[in-house]
């Protein structure tokens, strides 16, 4: 036992601290609209370590907490720990704590941070409060949607996700990914999701339920499907919640809930659904203010793909459309200029090289030389190399202005000559790189950038070095 643990232990003993609330009987599980001015006191503080051992903060135990931990597929809340001088007085904050997150071990509920406080110290706890809204919103939001999909359709909620949680795989969100979804056992039609969406309105408009939560401690309660209760907490010594939304439903959960069912806001479920395990579906919804924020986000994506492609909002996907057939045709008018121009360059190599003394020729483009355009030339002209040339070299050079990139071919019946010819342009061309035709043949290169001196070298050594076509 460290010195620090010892003294912490101490001083509970003189507060008399020993009793926490435990993970079902939480303050924020008790009232979900907590979320400032909550006073309590630190139980414990225990250096954490991560995996690899490595020290990675503390874990506190409060006396109770407003903050929730992740469970029942609501993610961990986070907010803030102010320390209280004089045990009691808030005009007397110095000091506050972060608390990026909070898990549930076991019965308890342990606050992460990154600096100790000493046990007996009194804490006021500060809840983010739109994260928690927005959570809420979703969590209530699905309760909903699953009992009337149940009541209407007799499907069952198989699971369900909140989306929108930035996770070590996922450090940016796109606005799509703030979609929750339910597992149910088939598709929906279009119809039934309007009718579903239609319904819930109404209970967020029309007719708002209230949602009460029914606690009850768990040990003899057997008329309650305590299937989705983790196996690590233990039942015997636990709370067990019910959730009740009005006469519509009733589930066991511990998770933060709103009070009304007005206080949903609004929903989107999507018509779009995803087929997984054989035939059931993923329906994708959303509820609250991320209706707003969603609506927001595909006006922004709208408005630029409008102002883009110089159209109103229903002609986008027309006008996409035709984009990509313009696209179409134009690359079929390169692929035919291409070809035909290849056929004149590897007519003229031909000719050059007969009139060459050193059988050497060369061709350059300076503006879209592409590799594609050197292979088309390559392609004409390999027939004819080594039934009309007992020897020759050939220099391919393409340049593409717009990019400042280049491609470079070199052919020869000879791998010695192509190895020469390959290190005498490399030493002209800084990020020249390529291979191949050991044994004669072709050696294919990239250039990833070109230095206007660099260029002007090598039409020089071409000019000089290889008659032109
Ligand atoms: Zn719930």
């Amino acid at each position: 036992m460290t010195k620090f643990m010892q003294s912490t232990r101490k001083k509970m003993e003189t507060h008399g601290v020993t009793k926490t609330a435990m993970v079902g009987g939480l303050a924020c599980q008790r009232n979900s609209f907590l979320f400032d001015g909550f006073k309590t006191v630190v139980v414990s503080c225990e250096p954490k370590k991560d995996k690899k051992g490595k020290a990675e903060g503390y874990d506190i135990e409060l006396q109770d907490t407003i903050l929730f931990p992740e469970g029942g597929g609501q993610p961990s809340d986070s907010g803030l720990l102010r320390i209280v001088k004089g045990n009691g007085d808030s005009s007397t904050i110095n000091k506050s704590v972060q608390v990026p997150h909070i898990s549930r071990s076991g019965l308890h509920a342990k606050h992460h941070v990154k600096e100790p406080i000493e046990p007996g110290t009194t804490v006021e706890i500060v809840v983010d409060a739109v994260k928690r809204m927005g959570y809420m919103q979703q969590h209530t939001g699905q309760h909903l949607l699953s009992a009337i999909i149940e009541r209407k359709y007799q499907l069952k909620t198989i699971s369900w996700s909140m989306g929108g949680l930035i996770t070590e795989k996922k450090s940016t969100l796109e606005p799509n990914d703030y979609f929750n979804y339910i597992e149910i056992n088939r598709k929906l039609t279009e119809g039934q999701i309007t009718e579903i969406s239609d319904e819930i309105n109404q209970f967020i408009t029309k007719s708002p339920q209230e949602i009460t939560v029914v606690e009850r401690i768990s040990s003899g309660v057997d008329e309650v499907d305590t299937s989705k209760i983790p196996d690590d907490y233990d039942l015997s010594k636990g709370i067990l919640r019910t959730i009740q939304i009005g006469v519509i439903d009733s589930n066991p959960c511990c998770g933060t809930h709103l009070e009304s069912t007005s206080q949903i806001g609004s929903i989107l479920i999507l018509p779009n659904q995803t087929t997984v395990r054989g035939s059931n579906s993923k329906v994708y919804f959303m509820c609250g203010k991320r209706v707003a924020d969603y609506a927001n986000s595909a006006n922004k994506t709208l408005s630029n793909s409008k102002s883009l492609l110089s159209c109103s909002e229903s002609q986008v996907p027309e006008k996409i459309e035709m984009q990509g057939k313009k696209l179409q045709q134009s690359n079929k008018r390169e692929q035919y200029w291409i070809k035909k121009l290849a056929h004149i360059a590897s007519e003229e190599l031909r000719s050059s090289l007969k009139a060459s003394g050193k059988r050497r020729a060369y061709f350059m483009e300076e503006e879209f030389g592409t590799l594609e355009l050197l292979l088309q030339i390559f392609k004409g002209i390999s027939t004819h190399l080594n039934g009309e040339f007992e020897a020759y070299e050939i220099i391919l050079c393409g340049y593409e202005r717009q990019t400042n990139t280049g491609s470079l071919l070199i052919l020869s019946e000879s791998g010695e000559k192509i190895s020469s010819l390959a290190s005498k342009l490399g030493s002209m061309l800084q990020n020249l790189k390529g291979g191949g035709g050991k044994k004669g043949g072709k050696w294919q290169g990239k250039i990833t950038s070109i230095s206007n001196a660099e260029l002007a070298a090598l039409t020089d050594y071409l000019t000089h070095e290889f008659i032109a076509h």
